[in-house]
C-alpha cells in the first residue's frame, strides 16, 4: 500500500482522530523536517520499549518502582484507586491528593468480557492485607462501570481496610476523570463519601 495511506490508516486508530484530522497530521509529518519526523518515531518506540507496569500500583513508568511509589514525602498509607494511568495523571494535575495510587488497569464490564480477574484486584487485596492503609480511596470514573467497580472493591476492601471512600458526585456522571476541570476534581476529593 501507499505509505501515506499506511500513516493515514495508522493515525486513524487513535481515539478522536477521523480520517481528514488523520489525512491532515499525515500531511504535517510529510512536510516536517526528517529530524522532527523520526523524533515522533523514536518517541512512540521508546514508550513501547521502556515503559513498565509499576511493581507496586501498577502505574506505567520507565522505572521500578514508579516516581510516586518511591517517594516518602508521600502518605503511604493513603491509597487512590484508578482505572489507569490516565484517571492517575488527572488525579495528580489536579494537585490535591499526596497519597499513593493503585491502577486496576480498567473497569468490571461483564459485557466486554472484563471480570475482576482481568483486573490488578487480587494485587490490590495482597496490597492492602500485607501492609494495611489508613484509607482506601476509590476514584474510578463516574460510569455505570466504574460505579459498579467501585461498589464491588469497597465489598472485597472492607475487612482489610478501616477507611474506604468514593470521590464525590461533584464529578459529572457517566463522564471521564480526564475531562474534569481541577477545581471540580479537588471539590469531589474533599467532600467524598464513606462507602
Ligand atoms: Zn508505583
Amino acid at each position: 500500500m501507499d505509505p501515506i495511506q499506511t500513516l493515514v490508516q495508522e493515525l486513524c486508530k487513535l481515539p478522536g482522530i477521523g480520517e481528514k484530522t488523520a489525512t491532515r497530521l499525515a500531511f504535517h509529518i510529510l512536510y516536517a523536517s526528517t529530524d522532527e519526523a523520526l523524533a515522533l518515531a523514536k518517541a512512540i518506540q521508546e514508550v513501547k520499549e521502556r515503559i513498565r507496569p509499576c511493581s507496586v500500583c501498577f502505574n506505567l513508568s520507565s522505572i521500578d518502582p514508579c516516581p510516586i511509589c518511591a517517594d516518602m514525602r508521600r502518605d503511604q498509607d493513603l491509597i487512590c484507586v484508578v482505572e489507569d494511568s490516565i484517571g492517575l495523571n488527572a488525579v495528580e494535575r489536579a494537585g490535591v491528593f499526596r497519597g499513593v495510587y493503585h491502577v486496576l488497569s480498567g473497569v468490571i464490564a461483564p459485557l466486554e468480557g472484563i471480570g475482576p480477574d482481568q483486573l490488578k484486584v487480587k494485587e490490590l487485596v495482597e496490597r492492602v492485607q500485607m501492609k494495611p492503609p489508613r484509607e482506601v480511596i476509590l476514584s474510578t470514573n463516574p460510569t455505570v462501570e466504574g460505579e459498579a467497580t467501585s461498589a464491588f472493591l469497597s465489598k472485597i476492601l472492607k475487612p482489610h481496610v478501616p477507611k474506604i471512600t468514593r470521590i464525590a458526585r461533584g464529578v459529572p456522571s457517566g463522564s471521564d476523570l480526564e475531562y474534569v476541570d481541577r477545581m471540580t476534581l479537588s471539590k469531589a476529593f474533599e467532600n467524598r463519601r464513606d462507602f
